[in-house]
């Protein structure tokens, strides 16, 4: 069987049908607008099967039934047709964990993951040649990586910040940083060729166009500038078990855009970068969001068991999928969160 023909088997039912699974509770959920992505956005070619299907399992903030094709020339994945720009609002409410996440968990979980990013960050200096003098955090959240790096020798107003949480921006803006509230591609107050390291968590599967971003922070990488970007693997085990439609990764419809090792190399070296590596990180997330999904949706339907599915509360799991995750990458296994070190070609 070929890698196409065995991703494409969702039935046409599958792809189709309109009505909202059992399981879920919000009845007045909105039906929104779409757009369609015709074209595969990493290589621009049409050809595609349906890859998998789902409804916002996660917050429940629209009854839309989602698609995601695959591209039969690349691997990439993304969903087709995605949430219109106006739904944006919708689709991130303002309770969405990115924004306030160190308020939804426990002061153990938020101590764990700054041990987490310090070892990260520490992986991620050894690419750069010389300590870099100036950064860039896309998707800064509450700041927590630009602290990191001034605590590092790097000067405040050089530790620079995106993020689209107006008030997050203000914040940091006053402490000293150099926090925008802008898209990757519309920002201009970060200097060209002025940056030594670029980091982008999770944050390009979110966005329409990930070619435009990449050229972007192509243009803004220093000589020897290390960028450094984590996204969803789909060529993993958790993808696999949950691929029709339960998968974490998917994280429906907030999730546009899903990669493979080889498709995001493809993209990152069709615009001006070269991958120096690709490190396998835990996925705990997606195990966790996905096994979530199925108790509450799935047959037989377990809410209960699924209420203790929390990535941000239940840290007996957190730990438990973590490590085995972390055990598997250490054998070489490919995870379902991609650590890409790239470099300006
Ligand atoms: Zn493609």
């Amino acid at each position: 069987m070929s890698v196409h023909t065995r991703h494409a088997e969702l039935t046409s039912s599958e792809c189709f049908v309109d009505s909202l699974p059992s399981g879920w509770v919000r009845a007045d959920a909105p039906m929104l607008a779409t757009t369609p992505v015709p074209n595969c956005p990493v290589c621009d070619r049409e050809a595609s099967d349906p890859y998998a299907f789902g409804y916002d399992y996660e917050l429940e903030t629209c009854r839309n039934r989602w698609l995601f094709e695959r591209c039969r020339a690349c691997s990439h994945v993304w969903l087709n047709p995605r949430p219109a720009i106006e739904t944006l609002s919708t689709i991130y409410p303002p309770n969405y964990y990115a924004y306030n996440y160190d308020d939804q968990v426990s002061p153990l979980a938020v101590q764990a993951k700054q041990w987490i990013d310090r070892v990260k960050m520490a992986g991620i200096r050894k690419a750069l040649p010389a300590p870099a003098k100036s950064f860039l955090d896309i998707g800064c959240g509450n700041g927590r990586l630009l602290r990191a790096m001034h605590q590092l020798g790097v000067d405040q107003q050089r530790c620079y910040g995106l993020e689209l949480d107006e008030g997050v921006v203000q914040n940091l803006f006053s402490q000293g940083y150099s926090a925008y509230c802008d898209r990757v591609e519309d920002c201009t107050k970060v200097p060209e060729t002025g940056i030594d390291l670029a980091t982008m968590f999770h944050v390009i599967e979110h966005v329409d166009n990930p070619g435009a971003v990449v050229e972007r922070v192509a243009g803004w990488l220093s000589e020897d500038g290390v960028f450094a970007l984590e996204t969803p693997n789909v060529q993993s085990l958790d993808c696999r078990l949950g691929r029709r439609t339960f998968w974490g990764g998917y994280h429906i419809p907030r999730h546009w855009n899903l990669f493979t090792p080889a498709s995001i190399t493809q993209l990152l070296e069709s615009r001006g970068m070269r991958v120096v590596d690709i490190r396998y990180q835990s996925g705990h997330s997606f195990w966790i969001y996905g096994l979530h999904h199925w108790l509450r949706y799935g047959q037989p339907r377990l809410p209960r068991l699924a209420n203790l599915c929390n990535p941000f509360r239940n840290l007996p799991l957190l730990a438990l999928v973590t490590g085995f995750d972390r055990l598997r990458a250490a054998l070489g296994m490919k995870t379902s969160a991609m650590l890409v070190i790239a470099k300006k070609r």
